[in-house]
């Protein structure tokens, strides 16, 4: 056994952890850099109504690294919250928003969309963060009804008066909020009753194999029923078949959003989309 533990202290040498130590202070560094030379970009996946039209859109996070590519939120995102990198981006994700929710409000095709902005735990539990988003809708002009917060299910952890006094300060000027990734994190109905949300989205993984799986098909049916009986709006996510989407559908689903319809896409593409 002392053998073993003393061999795990010589882990901090293992050359391969040093290796992911100085890849990992690489990736705060280009992150840093990636905010101040503009490497960001807002793509948009819509939402669709049970008929096929266009709703919304969920604003998705891309990094464009002159190096590295196209780097996924699932690889900066952690580290982003870790450094605290998600406080300033976060504010450009609701800054860019906010100015195209102004820009697609003067055009009648587009006037009706709303915009869902993902926001991090780290970022709600700001003490000045409603009044962070106040500020910026102000300063932009753009109407509060059409934004949307997604919070995750891990902001249950918080102390729950907290986050209701913030929800509730946006929410009297208009503002939703959805409920990210419903049914993977430690979802409490406890808490669930108590918070002023206006949707819960359906994770892709109960909708993987929803056609295949009978616990995914119950699942779903279940954060459906809850979200009627509650007088919630529901969105499924990851919705990549009509086939899901018919199944979704009679299950009593009333929004879509997944890569049936169209993946991410930067601005005018998404704009396009409304062509056809
Ligand atoms: P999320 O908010 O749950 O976003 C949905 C993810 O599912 C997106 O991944 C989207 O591209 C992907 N997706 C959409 N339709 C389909 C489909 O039909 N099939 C499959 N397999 N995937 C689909 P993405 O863009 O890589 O984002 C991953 C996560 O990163 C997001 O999950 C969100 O938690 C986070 N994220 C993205 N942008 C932001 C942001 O601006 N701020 C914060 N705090 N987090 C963000
Ligand atoms: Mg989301
Ligand atoms: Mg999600
Ligand atoms: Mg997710």
């Amino acid at each position: 056994q002392a053998k073993a533990a003393g061999r795990n202290t010589m882990r901090f040498f293992d050359p391969s952890m040093q290796a992911s130590i100085v890849a990992r202070a690489n990736l705060e560094h280009a992150l840093h850099e990636g905010l101040r030379q503009n490497q960001f970009q807002i793509c948009y996946q819509p939402q669709m109504d049970g008929s096929g039209r266009i709703v919304g859109a969920e604003a998705l996070l891309r990094w464009w690294h002159p190096e590295r590519g196209q780097v996924p939120p699932g690889e900066f995102i952690a580290l982003a919250e870790e450094t605290g990198l998600i406080l300033p981006l976060g504010l450009w994700v609701l800054e860019t928003t906010c100015a195209q929710l102004v820009e697609w409000s003067k055009q009648p095709r587009f006037a009706h969309l709303t915009i869902a902005v993902n926001v991090s735990i780290r970022q709600f539990r700001q003490p000045d963060f409603a009044d962070q988003v106040l500020a910026i809708l102000e300063k932009s002009g753009a109407n509060p009804e059409k934004l949307k917060l997604e919070l995750t299910e891990s902001l249950l952890a918080s102390d729950v008066e907290d986050i209701n006094v913030k929800m509730s300060q946006l929410k009297a000027k208009g503002v939703r909020f959805a409920l990210d990734d419903f049914g993977t994190g430690y979802s409490s109905l406890y808490y669930l009753k108590q918070l002023p949300l206006d949707q819960l989205k359906i994770d892709q993984s109960f909708v993987r194999d929803i056609l295949i799986d009978p616990n995914d098909a119950a699942i779903a049916k279940m954060i459906i029923v809850l979200a009627q009986s509650m007088g919630l709006d529901v969105i499924a996510e990851g919705v990549e078949s009509q086939a899901q989407k018919t199944f979704l559908q009679g299950l009593g689903c009333t929004n879509y959003q997944g890569y049936l319809f169209s993946e991410p896409v930067a601005k005018v593409q998404f704009e396009a989309l409304f062509q056809g």
